[in-house]
């Protein structure tokens, strides 16, 4: 029987903008941040492509991590920009357990430049932002936990880093 999925070819990443050598599951203790790489590329059988993305923002045990507080409310960022951005293409956000970094899900659009030219501008609106999005109680279950100052200041520091973005290691 025919396999429901299949990983899109090395080359297909490449084009794509991708180091096809730091695809996958990587030893986390090479990894750099902040960064932006891409954990799988799994095409569907009528074509279509599923693609989980990694923004890591901190170093792997490296004694950094994200706060619970800045964590959540930079994931609620994440969830509005990339909805409003890419309405299309975006699928979901989720918060790595670890603290370091998100889960990206996008349908049909993995080009690297594209996906991080989106990213920092999310980031950049973020600065001039006024509150979190999504931040009361009938939108979030726990809406005391968050803090726009927090989330602003990691967001500064994921731009400053925005040229290296792509090298994983
Ligand atoms: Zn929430």
């Amino acid at each position: 029987m025919k396999s429901a999925t299949t990983v899109l070819a090395m080359a297909e990443i490449q084009a794509l903008g991708w180091q096809a050598r730091w695809v996958g599951e990587l030893d986390h203790g090479l990894l750099r941040a902040p960064s932006v790489k891409l954990r799988s590329a799994r095409c569907g059988r009528k074509g279509d492509v599923v693609y989980g993305v990694d923004l890591r923002v901190c170093r792997p045990n490296a004694d950094q991590y994200l706060s619970t507080t800045a964590l959540h409310s930079l994931e609620h960022v994440l969830l509005e920009g990339l909805q409003r951005h890419l309405p299309e293409h975006f699928i979901s956000v989720g918060v790595m357990g670890c603290q370091t970094g998100f889960y990206l899900v996008f349908l049909n659009e993995g080009r690297a430049e594209v996906l991080c030219d989106v990213l920092a501008e999310i980031f950049a609106e973020l600065l001039d932002a006024t509150e979190v999005p999504y931040q009361h109680s009938e939108q979030c279950g726990n809406y005391r936990n968050h803090d726009l100052r927090q989330a602003q200041d990691v967001a500064r520091r994921i731009l400053q880093a925005r040229a290296r973005w792509l090298e994983a290691t």
